[in-house]
């Protein structure tokens, strides 16, 4: 229902703003997030006075460091239906390393049926629906898995040798063209599109993406926050009755760190890496906020990134950005960056 108003509210765009809890094992400080309710959250800033200056930020939705993976899928599930009806839809995380992107997306290290991220609940609520729906329309589903380091589009669902049941080609270091407008909505036609019927063929692949990401991580330190990946899911359904076809599709997309790079320390690769991220983040802010306000010429072109999303941007499709914060006192610079950030687009 909330999902509805604010659907009225604000045209096809959501922003929820989600806030990491303190790790266990690390100093417990002091929050840099004050007062926090269902659609605002407060962050304090130590003023010289010694009295804390507080700026009040408003969006769609908030979720303070207690909310369940559960409690927060509820809040994005409406949009899995609407794939189910032929719509496009994106489902962003973004914020600075470290404050829960992948978290809130896919899960911990460590997962278990209460920590499952917005992925896997997503695609076995997809399944679900397509059964329910099953007597008056036929869907099909397959799933790619890309990944953008430094302007560069790269399949990360390639064959890992062992498992016969994907026929997937390998094409790790190719970089991949992207096209608009597909007839079949397929934008990165050569990578693999493998079809799925299962959750446990999309964990399969979910997992063997998440190892050949790591597998370019060997020469870089940490090379999973310095490239923005993507799960798109894409859906057919076949109406029984009348024979026609819908098609929707659905990125579920974990974003490089936002943090800025130090120009001073960063040097060579690390440099580029931030110039790369900075630009294709800025992008995306660029082409979400004149979305917002309706502008007639919107950026796409600026970026591998929006031109990925393009047709998932825009016109019909539904947006959901998650930006996260970390609670840390030494996080305030990124946090309060964060959040202009996420006010610029909703
Ligand atoms: P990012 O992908 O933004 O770099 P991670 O998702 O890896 O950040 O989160 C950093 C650490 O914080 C991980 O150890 C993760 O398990 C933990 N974490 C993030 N969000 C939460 C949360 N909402 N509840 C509990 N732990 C979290
Ligand atoms: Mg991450």
């Amino acid at each position: 229902k909330l999902y509805n108003q604010v659907q009225d509210l604000k045209g096809n765009i959501r922003v929820y703003c989600r806030v990491r809890p303190f790790l266990p094992g690390k100093p417990i400080g002091v929050s840099t997030v004050g007062d926090l309710d269902e659609r605002a959250i407060s962050i304090l800033t130590p003023s010289k006075s010694g009295k804390d200056a507080k700026k009040a930020f408003t969006f769609s939705k908030v979720f303070g460091p207690a909310a369940s993976q559960e409690a927060v899928f509820d809040d994005t599930q409406p949009l899995i239906r609407s794939v189910l009806d032929g719509y496009n839809v994106c489902i962003f995380a973004y914020g600075q390393t470290g404050s829960g992107k992948t978290y809130t997306m896919t899960g911990p290290g460590e997962l278990t049926k209460e920590s499952l991220g917005v992925n896997y609940r997503a695609l076995s609520d997809l399944f679900l629906i397509s059964e329910q729906r099953k007597d008056t329309i036929a869907y099909e589903v397959s799933v790619q898995m890309i990944e953008i380091y430094n302007e560069q589009v790269r399949d990360l669902l390639i064959t890992d040798g062992v498992n016969k049941k994907y026929p997937l080609k390998n094409s790790l270091y190719i970089t991949l063209e992207i096209r608009n407008n597909t007839h079949n909505g397929v934008n990165v036609p050569n990578a693999n599109l493998v079809p799925v019927t299962s959750t446990s063929d999309v964990i399969y692949l979910m997992n063997l993406g998440h190892k050949n990401r790591a597998v370019g991580a060997t020469a870089m330190n940490n090379r999973s926050s310095r490239s923005h990946s993507c799960l798109t899911v894409h859906v057919q359904g076949k109406d029984l009755t009348s024979g026609s076809v819908l098609r929707g599709c659905m990125h579920l997309v974990d974003l490089a760190g936002s943090e800025r790079v130090d120009k001073t320390e960063a040097t060579g690769d690390r440099l580029k890496e931030a110039q790369h991220i900075n630009r294709s983040l800025s992008a995306l802010g660029d082409v979400i906020s004149s979305l917002a306000q309706k502008n007639a010429h919107v950026p796409y072109r600026n970026s591998k990134l929006t031109q990925l999303l393009q047709d998932a941007l825009g016109g019909q499709a539904k947006t959901l950005m998650f930006v996260h914060i970390s609670p840390e006192p030494d996080a305030l610079g990124e946090t309060i960056s964060t959040l202009k950030f996420a006010e610029r687009v909703s």
